[in-house]
């Protein structure tokens, strides 16, 4: 029953977000990493924390699910992640050749300040990757995942907003 298994690791992705508060302004953004029925790693967001624009949740899950296992190849891993991926952290996922993505909130869920492109969707990228073994689900808790963040129409100061 994987749709059963996804919702029971998207509530520890959640855990994970919100463990530093769940205001948007904390981007409580949570990804984990599990291969056969092993957690690997659990990461939150963390570009503040450590002054790095690519220490987003999903692309610290995958370093540490390497380190952990001790194989950069992440074949057989799925990686869930409370908000869909970005352009980066999707290109991280294809590169690691991670075999499932599962994603709360979806683009049109969200702000448009989470996304970098205005015409492209990340899961194009996948689309169009040379891997044709990946597979990427969204829509799982989909509310629970969506009210951590700003939403489409919200009002969010400029300062805030990571694209500009
Ligand atoms: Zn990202």
């Amino acid at each position: 029953m994987p749709a059963v298994n996804d919702a029971i690791w998207m509530r520890k992705a959640i855990a994970v977000a919100t463990s530093k508060g769940s205001s948007p302004a904390s981007s409580p953004i949570g990804a984990i990493i599990v291969l056969g029925d092993r957690l690997i790693a659990s990461e939150r967001n963390q570009c503040d924390e450590l002054c790095d624009a690519t220490a987003h949740a999903e692309m610290m899950a995958i370093r540490k699910a390497g380190v952990v296992i001790c194989n950069a190849d992440l074949r057989g891993g799925t990686l869930y992640s409370t908000l869909q991926p970005c352009g980066m952290c999707t290109m991280a996922t294809i590169w690691s050749k991670i075999s499932r993505v599962v994603f709360g909130a979806g683009r049109e869920d969200v702000h448009a300040m989470y996304f970098e492109a205005r015409h492209i969707d990340t899961l194009a990228f996948v689309a169009n990757a040379y891997r044709d073994d990946i597979e990427i689900e969204g829509g799982c808790l989909r509310e629970a995942c969506a009210a951590l963040y700003y939403g489409p129409n919200d009002d969010v100061p400029r300062g805030q907003q990571g694209n500009l």
